[in-house]
């Protein structure tokens, strides 16, 4: 007999698997359909994020921080530092550990809370059925009151620079996040956001990078002010990132790639031992949808949903990578607690105003809410307050004193905006913001919140009470 259940998932990444454990916590009866077969050849749960994305990624830039801290000495807090020496196997068998242990840790979750995991490709037929393709090629189908599509995301390629993994010379994110030598030279197609990580995780780690990007405009998504601020300190450090370029072939030589791209003045190449290609993600819908399932796709083959993440197709969802907006772990997380409340009958929902955005280089940069320009562009009148590390006591010892706060709200009701921020632990410090925002604040509610001394968190604070022209260890203009 063909087993029913409550909710199928298929896809365990962010988006799926927590679906898949808050069904559960609300009394659903859920399986979760994941195919992914990891380094050591073992089924794992996670998806991208965990095994070849934000955590392996944030391990090196960890790692690779660390060393280069060292490495470039920390002379000015009085220590001298010698016989630095790079263990890049060991750096690597820590990252893999990190990620056996939080992959592995899914499986656990599973378990505690009863969910199903069926190993092996799932497909969604007619009348809410799903196909399951195991492993070993057998297949089994079962039926779902409600299916939850969540099958993430894959690089996308372009036909100048074929990527091979395996060969390990032209490279995606999965590929630049093993190399087993640190490359002397790094080609990056794409200085986005995994290529801007990436690239300073083997940048501190010895290698010379070059970036290659088609646009003009660095960090086009971000606050372009702050993005203005990054490209100078990225720049400080080495990352050769050259705006307005198009990659229009690449050649493998014995001992690399050769790479010809076209800017303003004229053609060039050049040679690199390594070559990563980072330039966006699209939706991952090979193959998840037989076509007598009337599954709808929407625009660069996402999946189209409305805002409560609902198919054309009654009790089918899809979240995550796999629909519109950003393709951020938490906001597939979210979608799939969202998702699984409408399920049980509750009112899910998920403020996409208040997304919090972080790239973990060095400075980090984070925002949430309306960057300036978007402003602007819809005419929302708006206040803006700023505040420099330079002027916190903590960043100060830290050693860490550059970047800013900048704050945006209404000009008539003071609402929160947004918030934009390059400096230490912005990732951390957005938080503030996010939350506030969620509240509704207005600037006036974090300038008269009390922030405790010395802490990054000032900045915040004083950024706030400069929306209004009275922070106080600034000279307000
Ligand atoms: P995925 O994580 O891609 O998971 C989809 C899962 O579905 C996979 O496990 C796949 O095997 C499975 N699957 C696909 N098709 C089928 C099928 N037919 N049957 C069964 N299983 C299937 N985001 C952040 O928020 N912060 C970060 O710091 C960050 N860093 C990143 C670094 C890198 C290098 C990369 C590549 C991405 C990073 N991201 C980060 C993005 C983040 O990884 C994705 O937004 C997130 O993983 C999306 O979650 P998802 O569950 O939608 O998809
Ligand atoms: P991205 O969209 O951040 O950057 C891609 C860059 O490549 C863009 O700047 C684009 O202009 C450029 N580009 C596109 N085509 C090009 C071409 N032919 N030649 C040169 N440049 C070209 O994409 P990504 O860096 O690949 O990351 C994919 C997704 O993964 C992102 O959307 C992001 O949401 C997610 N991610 C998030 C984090 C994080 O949250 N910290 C980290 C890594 C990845």
């Amino acid at each position: 007999m063909v087993k029913t259940y409550d909710v199928v998932v298929i896809g365990g990444g962010p988006a799926g698997y927590v679906a898949a454990i808050r069904c559960a916590q609300l009394g659903l009866e859920t399986a979760c359909v994941e195919k992914w077969i990891n380094f050591k050849g073992d089924p794992a749960l996670g998806g991208t994020c965990l095994n070849v994305g934000c955590i392996p990624s944030k391990t090196l830039l960890e790692s690779s921080e660390q060393y280069h801290h060292l490495k470039e000495g920390i002379d000015s807090h009085g220590i001298h530092v010698e016989g630095v020496k790079l263990d890049l196997d060991r750096m690597m068998a820590r990252k893999e550990d990190i990620v056996l242990q939080l992959t592995n840790g899914i499986g656990a979750l599973f378990k505690a809370n009863g969910v199903e995991w069926l190993q092996g490709h799932g497909k969604l037929l007619a009348d809410r059925q799903v196909e399951i393709t195991r492993h070993d090629g057998s297949t089994d189908v079962v039926n779902a009151d409600n299916v939850i599509i969540a099958t993430g995301s894959v690089p996308i390629e372009i036909g100048a620079a074929p990527v091979d993994n395996a060969e390990g010379v032209i490279v995606d994110s999965s590929g630049a996040l093993d190399f087993r030598q640190v490359p002397e030279t790094l080609g990056v197609i794409g200085a986005g956001v995994i290529g801007l990580e990436l690239g300073s995780v083997w940048n501190r780690l010895g290698a010379k990078v070059v970036m290659l990007e088609a646009v003009e405009d660095f960090l086009a998504l971000a606050d372009q002010q702050i993005a203005r601020d990054a490209l100078r300190q990225f720049k400080k450090q080495g990352l050769d990132i050259r705006l307005g370029t198009r990659v229009i072939a690449t050649e493998k030589t014995g001992d690399g790639v050769k790479v010809s791209f076209k800017d303003k003045d004229g053609e060039h190449e050049i040679t690199v031992e390594k070559l990563l290609v980072s330039v966006g993600r699209r939706p991952n819908t090979d193959d998840v949808a037989a076509p007598e399932s009337d599954l709808l796709f929407g625009e660069r083959g996402f999946i189209h949903v409305d805002e409560h993440c609902e198919t054309n197709l009654p009790g089918v969802y899809a979240i995550g990578d796999v629909v519109r907006g950003p393709m951020l772990a938490h906001k597939g997380s979210e979608e799939g607690v969202m998702v699984a409340e409408i399920i049980a009958g509750q009112h899910g929902h998920l403020n996409y105003d208040a997304i919090p955005w972080v790239i973990y280089t060095d400075p980090e940069i984070a925002w949430v809410g309306k960057t300036e320009q978007a402003l602007k562009t819809e005419g929302i009148p708006y206040k803006i307050g700023t505040f420099p590390f330079g002027a916190n006591g903590r960043a100060k010892a830290m050693d860490a004193a550059v970047g800013m706060v900048k704050m945006l709200a209404h000009a008539e009701t003071d609402t929160l905006l947004g918030c934009h921020i390059i400096g230490p632990y912005a990732s951390e410090l957005i938080q503030e913001t996010v939350l506030a925002m969620e509240f509704n604040a207005s600037s006036e509610d974090l300038a008269r919140t009390i922030h405790g001394h010395p802490t990054l968190y000032e900045a915040m604070h004083e950024a706030a009470l400069s929306v209004h022209g009275r922070a106080l260890h600034k000279i307000n203009t």
